[in-house]
Formats: structure tokens, C-alpha cells, sequence
């Protein structure tokens, strides 16, 4: 036996905390990562002195798990405003959290984003939100159906408030995705703000791989097959182990493992990043496009959270498009301007462009019974694993989560080392 005993596929997050609780547990494993570097959906570029992430993303501060594995202060954490701006009917209106920001609240009993009616039915979605871990007890449905029946908001809140909200973290508008994910991403955002690391979110990948063994990921290793006794790379070369860990997106796990796991389907996204002169709101909230008309569904200044987003002087503007559009760079380009033209006003056409993301795979598909159980199992069997965000749920946490139990199965499987 000359490998290591375990060799981990996939050097993204989930294959990165596969790592870090092999390396505590002292048993020797290799990751080996296709791309030029680790992170795999959380990877930030740099482009004229902007941070450009792959993709808009952000860290919840309160996900149960980062906490576990995170450095968090060493992520110098820059949060974002809690609650949302809502542009509807020509206008925005604030939406604050009812518990955090009283005052906001009560301002916004008077705005027609919903009735007052749906701003008592809020404090009864906080009520009704679970706790961690209790997500097996309720039965799965759409979330749009949770909206409606069991916290009972109006159509028209959770058209102006939810789906652009939700339907922007699930990538998901018709809200069709399980009311699981959605409580459990409520029940984060509830617990603490939303962030980004101050320079940029591969800084979360970047500090994992920094804990585990030197040597540990061996980058442009891309697997082509998975056998009994290892791994075949893309050039042939035959690498044997007692265990091997499928920590690939969950479409490319399905096709490595020969259907072993169902592919989950994907949710895409397209985000569009301008340099702007001036920032087109003073806070680092989130603004959403309540009227639906698109093709923007959320926009934030990136910039006004984490000041390094943006060379001294400049400011830079994320907006969000929900799956990927048919159209080409230069005709999104100009359908974002048209609306965001309307919401801020002729600066607009000062922005420059300076890249567009489309990522097919940003999350799983995780429509209502996808996430039924909560936590999909990660033994295929003995000597066989597999994690990922489609083990769990579509997040940083799942992910982290899944690489954790994971590791856990092997260690169970192989014995003190
Ligand atoms: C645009 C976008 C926005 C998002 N927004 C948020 C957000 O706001 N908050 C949040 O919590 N989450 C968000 N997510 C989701 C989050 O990023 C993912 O759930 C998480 O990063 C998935 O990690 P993973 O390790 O499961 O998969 P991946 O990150 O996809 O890692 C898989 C790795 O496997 C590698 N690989 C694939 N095939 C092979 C092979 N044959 N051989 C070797 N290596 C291979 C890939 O290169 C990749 O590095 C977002 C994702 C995207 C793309």
C-alpha cells in the first residue's frame, strides 16, 4: 500500500472539511482538486482592483457549522444592513427585521410592501421556524405553500417580499423549493447578519486549506473513474486507497458514481459587477426587485460593506439575475441598465461593466421533498463516500456539514489509524 488511505475528490468546501477532520483524527488523505486552485463555487477574482466574487455570495454568521470549523474572526467578517430595500411601484421601501430594528419595523407597518396584518404574521414565521436539527419533525412542502398556509402571508407579500428574497438565495422564484431550506436559511439570517469577508469570500476556502497537512491538495487532479482499489486521474496515472470521498458538485458525483446518487439538478445564476463613480445607496443592504418585471432580482454595493471590494475612490455594484438568460453579455447589460436606470437614475449609464458570471451549477435543485431526510446519507459503503451541498443543503453550511459527516464514515469504517 503506497497511497495515502484516503483520497478525497474535490477540493471545494466540502472536501476541504472532509480534510479537516481526517487531519484531527490523524488519518493520512490526499484531496485532489481538477481546478488551479481550492474553493470550487467560492473563489473570488481579481479585476482591475475589484474583488469580484464567482458570483454573488454571502456568509451567514449565525450557520451552525461555520461556526464549528471557521476561524471566523480571522475572516474579518463585514456585515451587511439586516433587513432589505424592496423597489415597488416605482419607489423603495425599507423592510427591517422586526426584532433587531423596532423603529424600522414600525416604519414599515405603514409601507404597502404587505398589510399590517403580514407584519404580525412575521413575528409568526419566527415562531414557527424550528430549531436546528428538528427539520425531519415537520413534514416537506414548497416553501410557497408554507408562506401561504401555514404562516398565512398574503399573496402579495410573497410576491414583493419573498420571492425576490428567497427566490434569490434558493435561485428559485416560483418558490417551488423546500420549505426545509427555507426555514433553515430564515432561522440563519434571524440568528445573525449576512457578511462577506473583508477581502473577498474565497478567503473562507483559502483558511481551510491553510489548516490541513502541507501537502495535503494536489491541484489539476482531476478524476476520471472511481474503482474498488482507488482512483484513475484524466492522464491515466492509477491512484490506489482505502477509502474514497466523492466530494464533487452533486450533477458531476452522480456521473462518477454511475447513478449510485441521483443527480440534483441545478439551479443557475448570472451576477453582473459595475464600477460606479458614486455607490447608488449609502448602505450595504440588500435591494430587491419587488414588481418581478427583472431581469435584476437583487442588488447590492459590495463596496459599502467591505471597502477592499473597490480600489480608493470607486464603488462596486453586484446585481443578481436569477438562472441563466438566454441573451448575450451586452443585451443583459443593457436590460440591467433599462431597469436600474429606472431605480436609480442617469448615473447608471456611467457604470462600467466589468464582468459577468454565469454559473449553471450554483446550487443544487432542491425542490419540496429533495431534502427529505435533511441529511442525505454519505456511505455508498464500505470504502465508498460521498458529500457535497446535495448531501445536505445548498450552502456553505451544508457543504461544510456534509465534508464533517463524511470524514466521520471513514473514520468509523477504517478504524483508529
Ligand atoms: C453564484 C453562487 C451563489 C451562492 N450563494 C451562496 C450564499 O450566498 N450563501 C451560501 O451559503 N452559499 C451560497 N452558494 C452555495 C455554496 O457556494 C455551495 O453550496 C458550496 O460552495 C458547495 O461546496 P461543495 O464543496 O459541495 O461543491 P463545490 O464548491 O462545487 O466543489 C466541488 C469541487 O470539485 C471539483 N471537481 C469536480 N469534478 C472533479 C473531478 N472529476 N476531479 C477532481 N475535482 C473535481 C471542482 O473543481 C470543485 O472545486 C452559492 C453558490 C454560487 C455558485
Amino acid at each position: 500500500m503506497t497511497g495515502p488511505d484516503v483520497l478525497v475528490v474535490g477540493g471545494g468546501l466540502a472536501g476541504l472539511a472532509c480534510g479537516r477532520e481526517l487531519a484531527r483524527r490523524n488519518i493520512p488523505f490526499t484531496i485532489l482538486e481538477a481546478a488551479d486552485a481550492v474553493g470550487g463555487r467560492v473563489r473570488t477574482d481579481e479585476v482591475d482592483g475589484f474583488r469580484l466574487d464567482r458570483g454573488f455570495q454571502i456568509y451567514l454568521t449565525a450557520y451552525p457549522e461555520g461556526k464549528r470549523v471557521l476561524d471566523l474572526p480571522a475572516l474579518d467578517l463585514k456585515p451587511f444592513t439586516r433587513g432589505a430595500l424592496v423597489r415597488f411601484g416605482g419607489t423603495f421601501r425599507r423592510v427591517a427585521d422586526p426584532r433587531s430594528e423596532p423603529f424600522g419595523a414600525v416604519g414599515s407597518l405603514f409601507n404597502p410592501v404587505g398589510t399590517a396584518r403580514d407584519k404580525l404574521r412575521m413575528l409568526r414565521l419566527y415562531r414557527k421556524l424550528g430549531r436546528d436539527g428538528d427539520e425531519d419533525a415537520v413534514p416537506d412542502g414548497p416553501t410557497v405553500d408554507f408562506l401561504a398556509g401555514a404562516v398565512g402571508f398574503t399573496p402579495a407579500m410573497t410576491d414583493r417580499l419573498f420571492r425576490p428574497f428567497f427566490g434569490g438565495v434558493s435561485l428559485d422564484r416560483s418558490l417551488a423549493t423546500s420549505a426545509r431550506f427555507f426555514r433553515f436559511v430564515a432561522r440563519t439570517f434571524a440568528a445573525g447578519p449576512g457578511a462577506v469577508p473583508a477581502l473577498g469570500m474565497e478567503v473562507i476556502p483559502r483558511q481551510l486549506a491553510a489548516g490541513l497537512p502541507a501537502g495535503a491538495v494536489r491541484l489539476g487532479a482531476r478524476a476520471e473513474a472511481v474503482g474498488d482499489t482507488g482512483v484513475t486521474l484524466a492522464d491515466g496515472e492509477h491512484l490506489p486507497a482505502r477509502a474514497v470521498v466523492i466530494a464533487v458538485e452533486g450533477p458531476a458525483a452522480a456521473r462518477l458514481l454511475g447513478g449510485r446518487v441521483p443527480d440534483p439538478g441545478s439551479n443557475g445564476s448570472t451576477a453582473l459587477y459595475y464600477a460606479a463613480a458614486k455607490p447608488p445607496v449609502a448602505e450595504p443592504i440588500l435591494v430587491l426587485d419587488g414588481d418581478g418585471k427583472g431581469p435584476v432580482n437583487s442588488l447590492v454595493v459590495m463596496s459599502n460593506a467591505a471597502p477592499a471590494y473597490a480600489p480608493p475612490g470607486q464603488a462596486l455594484v453586484s446585481a443578481s439575475v436569477v438562472g441563466i438568460p438566454a441573451e448575450d453579455d451586452a443585451e443583459l447589460d443593457r436590460r440591467a441598465r433599462v431597469q436600474l436606470t429606472d431605480w436609480f437614475g442617469p448615473d447608471v449609464g456611467g457604470w462600467r461593466l466589468l464582468r459577468v458570471y454565469r454559473v449553471p451549477h450554483s446550487l443544487p435543485n432542491q425542490a419540496a421533498g429533495k431534502l427529505d431526510p435533511w441529511r442525505r446519507p454519505v456511505r455508498l459503503a464500505r470504502g465508498l463516500y460521498v458529500c457535497g451541498d446535495h448531501r445536505d443543503n445548498g450552502s456553505i453550511d451544508g457543504a461544510l456539514t456534509s465534508g464533517r459527516r463524511a470524514a466521520e464514515a471513514v473514520a468509523e469504517d477504517l478504524g483508529p489509524g
